[in-house]
């Protein structure tokens, strides 16, 4: 498959010249970095596409973003597979603080055009049972979006509706449920649209394309709450 089995001159060159030309006037920043530790602003779970790149699209640097990429941005539901993403979350909820997470989908997504044709995974069967976490998305197009819906819309839907869907895997999740309830966190669901380099961000209904003058809708921002009535006057207390 590769024209030649080293490492892409080209990731060579890059690695040069990060050493030579840009880590030299970064210095500082990098020893700060480790002398206070991280402090990122989010965390962003996105596809592992290469055409998707969180720090690229938020023009982050080092520090800024907390980030999470795995095949369709896809989070798994508390308790069934314990893995890399759920301690991600754990660990940038609970030890890092960080305030808003992002799930990313993207345009022209591999992962959803293997949902929409399984046969195209015979031969990956790790892509094949990962994916079973986005069947509620595909059932969801499936059933309420038109039968002859055009493919490529189709395909667009599918990659909305798999943002959402992880958005609800992820209040599963005891650290986001509790950070949720204190009214400490954030959720954001959004869609890069790779083509034309659109942000679509999901406002708790639909999926709006973020303008320039415009505030970047929010999926969900929490309130603190709590379920149990008779606690009122604590909560008031407080
Ligand atoms: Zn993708």
């Amino acid at each position: 498959m590769h024209k030649d089995p080293l490492v892409d001159s080209s990731i060579i060159q890059g690695i040069t010249a990060f050493r030579g030309s840009v880590f030299p006037g970064q210095r500082q920043m990098y020893r700060r970095l480790v002398r206070d530790g991280q402090q990122p602003k989010a965390l962003i779970i996105a596809c592992a596409d290469s055409r998707v790149a969180p720090e690229h699209i938020t023009q982050a640097g080092p520090g800024e973003l907390f980030v999470c990429r795995n095949a369709g941005n896809i989070v798994p539901p508390f308790a069934e597979m314990n893995g890399g993403v759920s301690s991600a979350i754990e660990y940038a909820v609970v030890a890092l603080g960080v305030r808003d997470i992002v799930v990313c989908g993207h345009s022209d997504c591999g992962a959803m055009k293997g949902l929409m044709q399984p046969g195209a995974l015979k031969d990956m069967p790790n892509v094949a049972a990962w994916l079973r976490h986005s069947h509620a998305a595909d059932r969801i197009v499936c059933e309420a979006y038109p039968d002859d819906i055009d493919p490529a819309d189709r395909l667009r839907a599918l990659a909305l509706e798999n943002v959402v869907v992880q958005l609800a895997h992820l209040r599963t999740h005891p650290s986001v449920a509790a950070a949720l309830a204190r009214g400490r966190l954030s959720l954001h669901g959004w869609f890069f649209e790779i083509e034309t380099g659109t942000l679509h961000a999901y406002d708790g209904n639909r999926f709006v394309a973020l303008t320039d003058d415009g505030a970047l809708p929010v999926a969900e921002i929490s309130v603190p709450r709590r379920a149990a009535p008779d606690m009122a006057a604590s909560i008031a207390a407080e």
